[in-house]
């Protein structure tokens, strides 16, 4: 046995490239070594039949080490091998050896590593076969495990004995050599390299067949964790990611990374196969011959993980194209408010012009008109109210949406503005036999701007006696908080139905039915944009029928424009 070289590392599940055994021997080499295992490496890969690679190897291998002799022996009966092919012409198929005659062979077999003796007089193990070796003129040994059926069974051996004392160039030839072909055979199906060897079939073809009629995907995994076999099912695992064609059988290392044999029944692991890997779960139960039947199933966090990402990539598509929609959004807004101004300024002029001279025409200058005369008259004196007032609504929802509208933000008293546009409105009241009143207010200063904030209630408290049939009643209140006052319009009108609550301070939103006067909808828009302008927000609750109450929040004023 070699130091270090324990079965596991030897019968490895890596490819050469990424063999650390491979690399070391590599190191060791001399540079007609390094050619001559460039050679090997090619031969290995352009020979298909198991039987030409062996022979191939065995004569370039003996061309490098000569003097002396490479054969590789495979176990017939218990103690006994057979020579499979050899560099020495006399040793054919027929010549069966004697492992108590060998003992490097029953050395290896045992072990299922490399034995290695650079001076064979000085190897413990070869005591009783000194003599033969010294008779047959054996300097140095080395025997190699290269293929086996199962843990438990014995190995077929690579043996190379120099007939002058090797040096460490030579034995690391040997070693790299019998590794190279311990890789090349795994790559072929287990049963095919024991049926060209004259091997018995392994057992797990056996076992094959059981896993093909499992409904669920399965593996058979050898003692120290090796995949020996797998049903379709356990293929179709990592069917989408496996290139196509490749008979390669997958690897499973379990998680967190741990000896297999300290496992229980159940775990989690990763079923790989070259870069591809998928989560599993395992449930194993023993099988004859040191193996285990292991039924796999997709990790439900892995397929957790996979709804995830595919949600996640919905969700950014989403995102991405929302944020288009928004841009394209706000284009169509900037260009509608564009149009609204330049026609609401077009607009302006003229019908400030007009609208003096239909109220003059109306008042001042009735005496001359018929009745049906003075009835158009006051129509379109009317009519120039109302269009003067939407010019006026318009230039300032435009202003509001550019972020053009000046405001001069500074402490405000609200209880003197309330009062102010209770007076302003006494007459509309009077006339709409509505009460108008406000609650005690207290002295509060917000933070707005005066005019605006006048606005923004004269608005709400028109609207108030609008939709409020006599004899009801609108009510202003006050209420201050910490840092913020809340101002509440209260009516007892017609009510907003809960349907088009939400909508009302949306632009040209009128409720259906609920029109008791003219109006254009922009009123409450206004008001919105004006609130947020100033930093404070609105919002109203209404019962159809009962009543409505508008609310507006304004920041206290503290001292700081
Ligand atoms: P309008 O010029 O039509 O009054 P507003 O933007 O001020 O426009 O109001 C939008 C709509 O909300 C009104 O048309 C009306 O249907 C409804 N509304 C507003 N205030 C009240 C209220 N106090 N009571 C009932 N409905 C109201």
């Amino acid at each position: 046995m070699v130091e270090g070289i324990s079965a596991t590392t030897w019968f490895p599940s890596l490819e050469p490239s990424d063999c650390s055994l491979c690399a070391e021997a590599r190191a060791r080499l001399s540079p007609e070594g390094t050619e001559v295992a460039g050679e090997i490496a090619v031969d290995l890969v352009a020979r298909a039949m198991v039987g030409s690679v062996l022979r191939a190897v065995i004569s370039h291998l003996s061309r490098a080490l000569a003097p002396g002799r490479v054969s590789l022996l495979v176990p017939e009966t218990a103690g006994t091998w057979r020579v499979f092919a050899s560099s020495a012409e006399h040793e054919t198929h027929d010549l069966v050896v004697y492992s108590d005659r060998y003992p490097e062979l029953l050395e290896t077999s045992r072990t299922s590593t490399p034995f290695v003796a650079a001076d064979v007089g000085m190897a413990g193990e070869l005591r009783t076969a000194r003599d033969v070796l010294e008779k047959a003129g054996v300097k140095s040994l080395a025997t190699y495990p290269i293929f086996r059926t199962s843990p438990s069974a014995e190995s077929a051996v690579l043996k190379v004995s120099f007939y002058r004392p090797a040096r460490d160039e030579h034995l690391a030839l040997a070693t790299l050599v019998a590794h190279l072909l311990l890789h090349r055979l795994s790559r072929v199906p287990l049963a095919e390299v024991a049926s060209q060897l004259g091997l018995p079939a392994p057992p797990e073809t056996a076992a094959a067949t059981q896993l093909r009629l499992l409904p669920l995907p399965a593996l058979v995994l050898d003692a120290s964790g090796q995949v020996l076999s797998t049903n379709a099912r356990a293929r179709w695992l990592l069917r989408e990611r496996e290139p196509a064609g490749s008979g390669e059988l997958p690897r499973l290392r379990l998680r967190p990374d741990q000896m297999w044999e300290t496992h229980g029944s159940r775990w989690e692991a990763a079923l790989l196969r070259g870069q591809d890997e998928v989560e599993v779960l395992g449930w194993s139960a023993s099988l004859p011959g040191d193996r285990h039947l292991v039924l796999l199933e997709p990790h439900p966090e892995a397929r957790r993980r996979v709804r995830e990402r595919a949600i996640r990539r919905t969700l950014a598509e989403k995102l991405r194209e929302l944020e288009k929609a928004n841009v394209l959004l706000a284009e169509h807004a900037r260009v509608r408010d564009r149009f609204v101004s330049d026609a609401a300024h077009e607009l302006k002029t003229p019908v400030a012009i007009l609208r003096p001279y239909l109220e003059a025409l109306s008042d001042d200058l009735a005496a001359g008109l018929s009745e049906q005369q003075l009835e158009f008259v006051r129509a379109a004196a009317h009519g120039a109210k109302r269009l003067q007032r939407l010019t006026e609504e318009l230039l300032d929802l435009a202003a509001l949406g550019s972020g053009h509208l000046p405001l001069s933000l500074g402490p405000v008293s609200i209880r003197t503005a309330i009062d102010a546009v209770i007076d302003e409105l006494e007459p509309l009241a009077l006339a709409a036999q509505v009460t108008l009143r406000h609650d005690d207010v207290a002295e509060v200063l917000v933070r707005a701007d005066d005019e605006r904030l006048r606005q923004i209630l004269r608005n709400l408290l028109e609207n108030g006696l609008k939709y409020t049939h006599p004899p009801g009643a609108v009510t202003v209140a006050v209420q201050s908080g910490d840092d913020h006052a809340v101002v509440s319009v209260c009516d007892t009108g017609v009510g907003i139905p809960a349907a088009s609550l939400p909508h009302i301070f949306e632009e040209f939103v009128r409720v259906p039915g609920n029109n008791l006067s003219d109006g254009s909808g922009l009123g409450l828009a206004i008001v919105r944009r004006l609130v947020f302008a100033m930093g404070g927000r609105v919002w109203a609750e209404s019962q159809a029928g009962t009543g409505s109450r508008f609310f507006v929040e304004l920041p206290l004023w503290t001292g700081e424009g």
